[in-house]
């Protein structure tokens, strides 16, 4: 286990700090306090020792170059508000970012367009089918859905500023090196091996443009999808990224502010409904968190106020998440005090 103190003293969405004086509660958010960090660093290494073990789960294989990834590779960050980082198991290997992207650039265009533009040219509904359905998009009359399946995230893509392909391409990339206070390389093997095999998402793409629900050229739409799905990241990478959307879009490590709170908010509430696709409900029910998986094996958790966890695990469940990463969420969510839904009757 590893903890890294990046900065000293900050000031955590959930609370107002009175210089000399003790955190009081902000009227205007919700969140409390994650234990010590004595103790979160003892609960991560227990969520790792604890689910090391499960052998449940497929590997995904319908991207060619995902099918070679260990199923052994397990590792799991947290990042807090005050820049503090967790990390225990295989957490500085990277992975290929897949549908973990899409809340990043769903937050990137939202900051542009506003909240009911998107709720307009995206959607905001569940589908209760999984994220590559063309189904949802015959059945649905919005088409898109919502930014966290591939028809919705295609056209949030499709939506990024700029003059050519490259420079909207380069406002993604930047926005997403932002999130991650790092700069992010491209896996070109996982680039190239989906892009060869991405008709169903091309076609998607294309379908959508026939209902006016694209808004760039949609082969271009597509590539720059498949390109920011192919991102490098760590679970300390995607740690700092679900931190950022904790804390109302201030990244804590480098304090850079990426995106408003407001953009925070709706985005939170958007992969609350719709994060874990068909599974969302339960993962609600389960786990009351904001979360996104991805095929690669990525998750992250976003606790408001208080961190975001990220997890790497390759072997997904039937729905596409990861399911030591599931399991890891749904301990910590659990033993941190993270459910948005628990309360206490007041003595
Ligand atoms: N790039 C992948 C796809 O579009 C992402 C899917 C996922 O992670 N669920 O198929």
């Amino acid at each position: 286990m590893s903890k890294r103190k990046t900065r000293s003293h900050t000031q955590g969405t959930g609370f107002l700090i009175h210089h000399g004086t003790k955190p009081e509660p902000n009227p205007l958010v919700s969140t409390g306090f994650l234990p010590p960090p004595e103790t979160v660093s003892q609960i991560i290494t227990e969520a790792y020792s604890t689910f090391l073990h499960v052998q449940d789960g497929r590997v995904a294989n319908y991207i060619p170059s995902l099918a070679s990834t260990s199923p052994h590779l397990f590792g799991i960050s947290l990042a807090d508000m005050n820049g503090n980082l967790y990390s225990v198991g295989d957490s500085t290997h990277s992975f290929s970012m897949q549908s973990v992207s899409k809340p990043f650039v769903f937050a990137l265009i939202l900051e542009i367009i506003g909240a009911h533009e998107a709720q307009e040219k995206i959607g905001v509904n569940n589908t209760g089918l999984p994220f590559n359905s063309v189904l949802a998009l015959e059945m649905q009359e919005g088409r898109t859905s919502n930014p966290m399946v591939n028809a919705g995230a295609i056209a949030t893509t499709s939506l990024a500023p700029g003059d050519t392909a490259e420079e909207r391409w380069r406002f993604i990339h930047d926005g997403l090196n932002h999130f991650a206070g790092r700069e992010l390389t491209l896996d070109h093997d996982a680039y190239h091996s989906e892009s060869a095999t991405n008709q169903r998402n091309r076609g998607i793409a294309q379908l959508l443009e026939g209902y006016g629900k694209i808004y760039s050229n949609p082969e271009e739409a597509t590539d720059n999808y498949t390109k920011q799905c192919s991102l490098r990241v760590t679970t300390e990478d995607l740690a700092v990224m679900g931190a950022t959307l904790a804390d109302g879009g201030l990244n804590p490590l480098t304090k850079q502010q990426v995106v408003s709170p407001e953009t925070c908010k709706r985005v939170l509430a958007v992969l609350a409904s719709s994060g874990l696709y068909e599974r969302s409900g339960e993962w609600l029910y389960n786990i009351g968190l904001p979360a996104k998986s991805g095929v690669s094996g990525g998750l992250v958790t976003i606790s408001p106020g208080k961190g975001g966890v990220a997890s790497f695990s390759p072997p997904l469940d039937s729905a596409g998440s990861s399911v030591r990463g599931t399991l890891s969420a749904s301990f910590l969510s659990e033993r941190l005090g993270l459910n948005l839904f628990a309360s206490k009757p007041i003595q």
